[in-house]
């Protein structure tokens, strides 16, 4: 976890927005940036975000709910979230944990994700749901 990032401290509350500022979100995020990781999977691996985790209570939508999209594929399982007027990636409830939500560390309020080091990368290639699959 990342209570830092560079001068940006993570408030037990934070807020993260889209480029527009048409959707923000309020985190609850006591233990900071819990798990944040690329994936190489097929949206992660275009979207390029620095992805983290928190439960689903975890985020209210404050600002934008009319204005966020949402977008699925495949087992139509996982709800990718996103801005429909700049396309920015928001947050996401999981396939592989359907109790979290990922979200764009990218869109934290004062972050900026080049600054943290050493982003492990998940392996979403080889998703665990998908073994077995043809
Ligand atoms: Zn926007």
């Amino acid at each position: 976890m990342i209570k830092q990032v560079g001068r940006t401290v993570i408030n037990p509350k934070h807020l993260a927005t889209c480029h527009c500022g048409a959707v923000v979100l309020e985190l609850d995020l006591p233990d900071g940036i819990v798990d944040p990781r690329r994936c190489n999977c097929s949206i992660c691996r275009r979207k390029g975000a620095i992805v983290a985790s928190v439960p689903l209570s975890g985020i209210r939508i404050i600002k934008g709910q009319e204005v966020l999209r949402l977008y699925q594929f495949n087992t139509m399982t996982a709800k990718h979230y996103f801005c429909s007027i700049c396309g920015i990636y928001t947050h996401h409830q999981r396939r592989s944990n359907p109790e979290q939500y990922g979200y764009n560390v990218g869109c934290l309020e004062g972050v900026n994700p080049f600054e943290i080091e050493n982003v492990p990368m998940n392996d979403g290639v080889n998703h665990p749901a998908d073994r077995g699959a043809s």
